[in-house]
């Protein structure tokens, strides 16, 4: 072997270590494959063998967790005291064939499936239900002062959202502490346990305006739910889209991508929508639908959608060994990348940019008004 050869090999040695150290598992097995590739050239049978069985080292490793540092969308900081505690939620987890020593006890079982998965942050938020007239929902599930506890407790590891009903006097007033005073990052919704459509102008538009004036995003569960007493009619994903018309600058996020049979409907907003994103969350990767995890590798979804479990519904772990079993979807390294990842900094480092924003820039004639 000449010393060119030599040189070059060691160095994608070196490279493929700080990959390995830095928890982009994906990117030391592109680079073993290289490195393998010029063994192969250089015909050193002792050497090609031996890179031959660390890369099948690192591809049996990586089969058990996230292929690069992953961030999770949505995941409920919710153990098996809380789940009994709460009808509608003990039949979400019944809905999804938890067994009882499955579910997580308290948060080190949390931290413990986010370092084992190589999920580097998750998203955490609670559900205020306060004014609900159901037996099953008078609990709300953990309160926005408990999650900004525990982002603050853990700032590296969580970033939090609050949750309101819309149905409070003062709903707008606590979408503004909790953006402002406990530093959460947005606000998140499920339309069917407030039993209120999302297009509701009296009841949420005020809401959605103060999140717009605050830069912040929204997500929202749509899609089929686990979580029962409550009416699927509130979840069309198709009710966001008069929100996503009249809110241009709301950055939105249809959690479930309409999971049960409207993904379809999710699909057509995130296409058409500017500040529209799908995530994954609420499934595992053995029945996420074909068009959804084709389209992320397509130019119209590839910044729309986002890696989530749903924890502990969906655990970290059991999600990455579904996707590393259907070969990951077969995504490009950029893609798994986008999706896992870049697309959440993305979503919340940059400024939302509307239809009229783009009109705007390309010289065409807008009214200056003009708000949508
Ligand atoms: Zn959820």
């Amino acid at each position: 072997m000449t010393d060119d050869v030599q040189e070059k090999i060691e160095k994608l040695y070196d490279e493929a270590q700080s990959a390995l150290d830095s928890r982009y598992y994906a990117d030391a097995e592109i680079i073993y494959a290289q490195a393998l590739e010029l063994l192969k050239q250089e015909d050193d049978s002792s050497k090609v063998s031996q890179c031959e069985e660390d890369l099948e080292k690192i591809k049996k490793d990586n089969a058990l967790f996230a292929p690069v540092p992953a961030i999770d969308n949505h995941a409920h900081p919710l153990f098996r005291a809380d789940l009994k505690n709460n009808a509608g939620l003990y039949m979400a987890a019944k809905h999804f064939r938890l067994k009882d020593d499955a579910l997580p006890n308290g948060l080190e079982d949390m931290l413990e499936d986010m370092d084992k998965a190589n999920v580097e942050k998750a998203l955490i938020m609670g559900l205020d239900t306060s004014k609900s007239d159901h037996w099953a929902f008078k609990e709300s599930m953990t309160t926005n002062d408990e999650v900004a506890k525990l982002v603050a407790q853990y700032p590296d590891r969580f970033i939090g959202y609050g949750s309101v009903d819309p149905r409070r006097e003062d709903a707008v007033e606590e979408v503004e502490r909790c953006i402002n005073d406990l530093n959460l990052k947005g606000l998140k919704f499920h339309a069917a346990a407030v039993s209120t459509y999302a297009n509701d102008e009296k009841l949420f538009y005020p809401i959605y305006e103060k999140c717009v004036e605050l830069g912040v995003p929204i997500q929202s569960h749509c899609g089929t739910t686990g979580m029962y007493f409550t009416k699927l009619k509130y979840m069309m994903p198709l009710c966001f889209d008069d929100v996503a018309v009249d809110f241009p600058t709301l950055k939105l996020i249809l959690l479930h991508f309409g999971i049960g049979g409207w993904h379809n409907q999710a699909m057509s907003l995130a296409f058409r929508h500017p500040n529209v994103y799908i995530d994954l969350s609420g499934s595992s990767p053995a029945i996420i639908p074909p068009e959804v995890y084709l389209a992320a590798g397509t130019p119209f979804y590839q910044d729309k959608i986002l890696f989530g479990t749903d924890y502990p519904f969906v655990g970290m772990q059991s999600w990455f060994r579904t996707f590393n079993k259907v070969k990951r979807f077969n995504w490009k390294p950029e893609t798994i990348k986008r999706v896992l990842r870049e697309n959440f900094l993305k979503l919340h480092d940059s400024q939302p940019v509307s239809p009229l924003d783009i009109l705007r820039n390309d010289g065409l004639s807008v009214p200056p008004d003009a708000v949508r």
